[in-house]
């Protein structure tokens, strides 16, 4: 049987901390779904579309995953499109109170659905998306932070916004 996951979050925008957890988990799966997030309780700087066309461009050699996003509850979504595990990165104790919940919860929700944690990546244990905001619109280098195929987009988008 195939097996399917699902890698939720804002990406707003997508960092090399996010690039490495999805290329983990897509060794993993036969197939993964990168879903951004459109209720979150975070005000975002992208639309749900510059952040999707973002992970395309940056996920387009790995063949195994699709882009998507989705309204409501993830534990629902999860089961409509058939997948067994959501994939979590996990940065530092500070994740982990929140993640712990949320897993907890999605499993009251959906019984089937298991939630798997990878460890960050000790080079990007301190990368945010929040950072990489912060940095660029203040002018300075954010291209260890961002994908190469993104970095440009980002920048100008994020400079066009503080005109
Ligand atoms: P944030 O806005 O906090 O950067 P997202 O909501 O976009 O994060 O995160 C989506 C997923 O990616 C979450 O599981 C988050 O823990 C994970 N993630 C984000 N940044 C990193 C990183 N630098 N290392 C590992 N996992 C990360």
């Amino acid at each position: 049987m195939k097996k399917s996951a699902i890698c939720p979050g804002s990406f707003d925008p997508i960092t090399k901390g996010h690039m490495d957890i999805i290329k983990r988990s897509s060794k993993m799966f036969d197939k993964l779904y990168v879903a951004v997030l459109t209720n979150s309780a975070k005000k975002s700087s992208f639309t749900i579309e510059e952040r999707m066309e973002m992970i395309r461009n940056c996920t387009k050699d790995i063949p195994n995953i699709e882009v998507c996003t989705f309204d409501g509850l993830l534990a629902e979504y999860a089961k409509k499109i058939g997948v067994i595990a959501i994939v979590k990165g996990l940065r530092a104790v500070t994740d982990f109170e929140y993640e712990f919940q949320m897993a907890l919860t999605n499993k009251k929700i959906n019984r089937e659905l298991e939630t798997i944690f990878l460890t960050t990546n000790s080079k990007y244990m301190y990368l945010s998306s929040s950072i990489v905001k912060e940095i660029a619109r203040n002018g300075g280098d954010i291209s260890d932070f961002v994908p190469a195929e993104v970095l440009a987009d980002i920048e100008k988008r994020i400079k066009n916004r503080k005109d």
